[in-house]
């Protein structure tokens, strides 16, 4: 049994902020931090383009900022919320540089400056296609240097732990549900360990996992958006999920698709169709720099109309020295796989890469739950709307760890360590028979999610979608209920949840808005709301 004043579940740009800045303000206090896979293995790892933060302040301002996120949320953001993740960012950028992250910077020593669709100037910082991933290195170095953080990986978080484990009836209406830590699963000694916290963080990122075509790492599976809805705490708008326009495509490939970055297109790449026709501009008059869903949505229409599976990114007129120097990762991909970017187009598909919403939190970062917060991908603190902001992200997630952190040290004194919670008990399991079930069930989740509740949805698809979950579902619990446990059988577990309150949303959500197309319903509705499950 572990116990600790702090508990952080994953290693993320969200979960190490959040680590670092609690274990510097308490010294004395033990912070431990939970990750079912590899340390660095999260979707923070893989973001290219960059943070989006006002940094040039004679071209840009906070306002313009403020006005392209709200313009991309359609009407759903939290204008509080934009506001102040907008204002706050450039202090936490300032921040992580001095912990040791390195963007790249012109000459002059000014930061090189990329522009994504969405946003009317340039202010995406980045560290040339690669700047997730040195944001990990340098919060990872940064954690490995404060004496009073331990981290512990390959261990599975299975739930929260609330009431209900106490024996009392947890409902979403009960008042006051509290959490005291969570069960886990060792993956070194399979052995279920109880931890317990005095407050608890999630940060567990996405669920791009849940369609068959995605960006994201194996990791991305929702757990944290799954143990909530399960504890009986508020998610929201799951329906939004940004399908990022250009992924690479690579016939037969099975498990995360390689993102070409948006600030391709930013630097001047083209989308043509199969015929080689510059589309974009049929469809939106910012051409290949609209938002996100709109050409994910144009795509989609130019891929159903022609009958392919993916279009072009025409990169053939770059100039080959600038194209390396700021997307080398990406050159090398494309030549791994005999694309000479100088000579070839780029095969590009639509592929599922954000959730926007998730676990609803307050603009401190507080979950509906007490004790417990959530920040970066799996939180829905109102920033995104019904559509996130290319490179808002990385940004909201360094804004709302150090907004938990901030309500935390207010509160952390007056919380007790609850150690009346029973261990776990796997009475009555056995190791399942077939492994076969759990992968034949992903597939068949992944299948449905793709082809009934995609980029264009409408309400026969949706009813079908919700259909199929519930066989599954009912078929999952019961191997769930028989079974000894496994990472496989949980993530399908968390996956199916995590399917419902999409498929929920989308049926109740009877509008087109944001990231959510229905053809019954093209327009918008004028009741703007949030739906909360
Ligand atoms: C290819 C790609 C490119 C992107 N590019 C950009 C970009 O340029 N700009 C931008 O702003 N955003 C970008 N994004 C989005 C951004 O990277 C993510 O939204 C952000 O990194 C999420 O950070 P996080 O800390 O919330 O979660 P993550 O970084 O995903 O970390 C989640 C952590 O939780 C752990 N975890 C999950 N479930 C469990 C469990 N049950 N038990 C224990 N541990 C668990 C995982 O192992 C992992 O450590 C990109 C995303 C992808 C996939």
């Amino acid at each position: 049994m572990y116990q600790t004043d702090f508990l952080i579940i994953g290693s993320g740009i969200a979960g190490l902020t959040y680590a670092v800045k609690v274990a510097q303000q308490f010294p004395g206090k033990k912070v431990l931090i939970i990750t079912k896979a590899a340390t660095d293995e999260t979707n923070t790892k893989y973001a290219q383009g960059g943070v989006a933060v006002v940094n040039d302040l004679e071209n840009d301002s906070f306002e313009k900022h403020i006005e392209d996120t709200l313009i991309a949320g359609d009407g759903l953001c939290n204008k509080e919320v934009v506001e102040v993740v907008v204002k706050d960012g450039p202090e936490r950028v300032k921040e992580l540089i001095e912990w040791g992250a390195q963007f790249d910077k012109e000459k002059d020593g000014d930061y090189k400056l990329g522009k994504e669709g969405g946003h009317s100037e340039f202010r995406i910082i980045h560290h040339k296609d690669i700047t997730g991933f040195e944001m990990e290195r340098a919060l990872l170095d940064k954690v490995a240097s404060q004496k009073n953080i331990e981290v512990l990986k390959h261990c599975f978080v299975i739930d929260i732990l609330t009431q209900h484990h106490l024996g009392y009836l947890v409902t979403k209406s009960s008042p006051d549900i509290e959490c005291y830590g969570v069960y886990a699963l060792n993956l070194q000694t399979n052995k279920v360990e109880k931890i317990l916290s005095r407050c608890t963080l999630l940060a567990t990122g996405g669920n791009g996992q849940v369609y068959r075509t995605t960006t994201n790492p194996s990791i991305a599976t929702g757990d944290g958006v799954a143990m909530v809805y399960r504890a009986k705490g508020r998610i929201e708008n799951m329906e939004f999920i940004q399908f990022h326009p250009t992924a690479l495509y690579e016939p037969g490939l099975k498990g995360q698709a390689f993102l070409i970055t948006e600030a391709v297109r930013g630097d001047g790449g083209i989308l043509r169709n199969k015929d080689g026709e510059a589309f974009m501009e049929k469809y939106d008059a910012r051409k290949d720099l609209a938002p996100r869903d709109i050409v994910a949505r144009a795509i989609d229409s130019e891929m159903k109309r022609t009958g392919t599976e993916h279009v072009w990114l025409d990169c053939r007129h770059f100039d080959k020295e600038k194209f390396i120097e700021h997307f080398p990762n990406i050159y090398q991909k494309c030549l791994s796989i005999g694309i000479d970017i100088m000579k070839n187009m780029i095969p590009v598909a639509p592929a599922a890469h954000y959730s926007c919403g998730g676990i609803k939190t307050d603009e401190w970062g507080c979950t509906s739950i007490n004790n417990l917060y959530a920040a970066g991908e799996c939180s829905s603190t109102g920033l995104h709307g019904a559509n996130r902001l290319a490179s808002n992200s990385l940004l909201e997630a360094m804004v709302f760890a150090h907004r938990c952190y901030l309500d935390v040290t207010v509160k952390i004194n007056d919380i007790n360590l609850r150690t009346d919670i029973p261990d776990w008990n796997a009475r009555g399991t056995s190791d399942p028979k077939e492994m076969i079930l759990i992968t034949q069930s992903l597939k068949e989740l992944q299948l449905v999610m793709s082809d009934y509740v995609g980029i264009v949805r409408n309400d026969i698809r949706l009813h079908r979608a919700s259909k199929r979950l519930d066989l599954l579902w009912e078929e999952t619990e019961q191997l769930y209920q028989s079974s000894t446990l496994s990472p496989q059988l949980l993530e399908l577990r968390n996956l199916i949840t995590v399917g419902y309150l999409i498929v929920k949303g989308a049926m109740f959500r009877k509008e087109s808005r944001g990231l959510h197309y229905n053809t019954d319903y093209p327009g918008k509705s004028e009741l703007v709301q949030n739906i909360v499950l």
